[in-house]
């Protein structure tokens, strides 16, 4: 969401308001297996944002005319809870949300071999329970997390990272206060293995240098996103293999 920058100073001495370089990304923490019942699940942290990702099935689906001979249904649910922003959010699906749980459907389903699975659904929930920009990126990069966690057959991961313009600057992975009172936010996701895109919004403008400056600073944030992905489901397997979980 753009709106009226009030002054305030977002970039200082090549510095961002919370001391980041333009082109470092924030802390991120993953975890995955989070949830007991569910198939799979992940709990990312990035920044102040905060995503819970859950995966229910391959189960049956009903009502039974859906059902496809060929192959599962995927469904991603993109959930911004009442609390998870400033002002309190109006419960249930919105414009936005329906939006965003479209495109990262979307995205997931290039990864997730769902031929394995005819007749059934696989539910992805992700819950957003402190949002602070870069919501659909987090989202999206523990829904994926969640389906390895799950063993649901992928071709690769899904990983996400925005990059964005402020202050006439490009940077890596925008913030709150960025995203805001900035110019420009261009959330990507990408499958690294195929090298493919599989989501790339903006919101905003750019020149076509500048473009092309914050798709590769996006395309590098993703990847060291993956490596982070990667670093987390090889941790919990060897912590499985010798707790018995
Ligand atoms: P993303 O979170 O993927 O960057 P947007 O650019 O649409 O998506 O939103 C940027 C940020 O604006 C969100 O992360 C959240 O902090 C805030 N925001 C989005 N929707 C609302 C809302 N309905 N009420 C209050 N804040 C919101």
């Amino acid at each position: 969401m753009k709106m009226k920058n009030p002054e305030i100073e977002l970039i200082k001495n090549g510095k961002r308001l919370d001391g980041r370089n333009l082109d470092e990304l924030r802390e991120i923490k993953m975890e995955v297996g989070v949830l007991k019942k569910a198939a799979g699940s992940a709990y990312v942290e990035w920044g102040k944002n905060k995503v819970l990702a859950a995966v229910y099935g391959p189960r049956s689906l009903y009502p039974a005319f859906l059902k496809d001979p060929t192959k599962a249904m995927l469904r991603c649910i993109y959930n911004l809870a009442p609390f998870s922003v400033d002002d309190r959010k109006k419960p249930g699906p919105d414009r936005r949300s329906v939006e965003i749980s479209k495109v990262s459907t979307e995205a997931l389903e290039s990864v997730v071999m769902t031929e394995r699975y005819p007749n059934s659904v696989i539910d992805v929930y992700t819950e957003i329970l402190q949002a602070d920009a870069g919501t659909r990126c987090t989202a999206l990069t523990a829904a994926s997390l969640a389906l390895a966690n799950a063993g649901i057959p992928m071709k690769d991961l899904v990983a996400a990272c925005s990059a964005g313009k402020v202050s006439g600057e490009v940077v890596l992975d925008p913030m709150k206060e960025e995203d805001n009172y900035g110019d420009a936010d261009l959330p990507l996701a990408i499958i690294p293995r195929r090298n493919e895109v599989v989501l790339l919004q903006l919101d905003g403008r750019l020149t076509r240098e500048e473009f092309d400056r914050a798709y590769q600073l996006a395309f590098d944030g993703a990847l060291k996103v993956y490596e982070m992905q990667k670093k987390t489901l090889q941790d919990a397997m060897k912590k499985s293999a010798v707790v018995g979980d």
